[in-house]
């Protein structure tokens, strides 16, 4: 397994407030000291609960949209934090959309969408991914305080998330 600083890749992130709200003073160390590794497999952007660093498909980061990318990336280091304060990131115990290690990681990618002034469909078209269905995104959009907006299959094949 081949890693590398996601500073090498990821530039000026320390300096955005949305990251600034994650790791608050220790922003640039732990952004200095966060490893990514790319993998090969279609798909998916995801975070180690081995050792807490960053995996990014290729595929992905090449191909996909750049905006979800970037909420990815906030939603990932939420679970980088998470992994720092010894939380199970995979806890079986809850479906994704009720899990609160997903939850807190949605609520800082969907503030950041609002800074962004994306509309609530354009969240929810982000929100979308193919291991959730149409209730389950109901029920997402609602915990986030996002309003509903089905979203088309063909959509929602463009973004796939751990
Ligand atoms: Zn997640």
């Amino acid at each position: 397994m081949s890693t590398y600083p996601f500073t090498d890749y990821f530039k000026g992130f320390e300096k955005v407030n949305a990251v600034r709200r994650i790791f608050g003073e220790r922003t640039e160390e732990v952004l200095r000291n966060l490893k990514v590794e790319f993998s090969g497999r279609r798909g998916y952007m995801g975070v180690s609960d081995v050792d807490g660093h960053l995996m990014i498909s290729a595929h992905y980061l090449n191909n996909g949209d750049i905006i979800d990318i970037y909420l990815d990336v906030i939603h990932e280091l939420v679970h980088v934090r998470q992994f720092m304060e010894g939380k199970e990131l995979f806890d079986n115990r809850y479906d994704y959309v009720d899990r609160p290690t997903e939850i807190e990681a949605y609520r800082h990618a969907v503030e950041e969408a609002r800074n962004l002034e994306l509309s609530d469909e354009r969240i929810c078209e982000y929100l979308k991914t193919e291991w959730i269905n149409d209730d389950e995104l109901k029920q997402l959009a609602k915990t986030l305080n996002v309003k509903y907006a089905y979203v088309e299959e063909k959509e929602k094949e463009r973004r796939r998330r751990f």
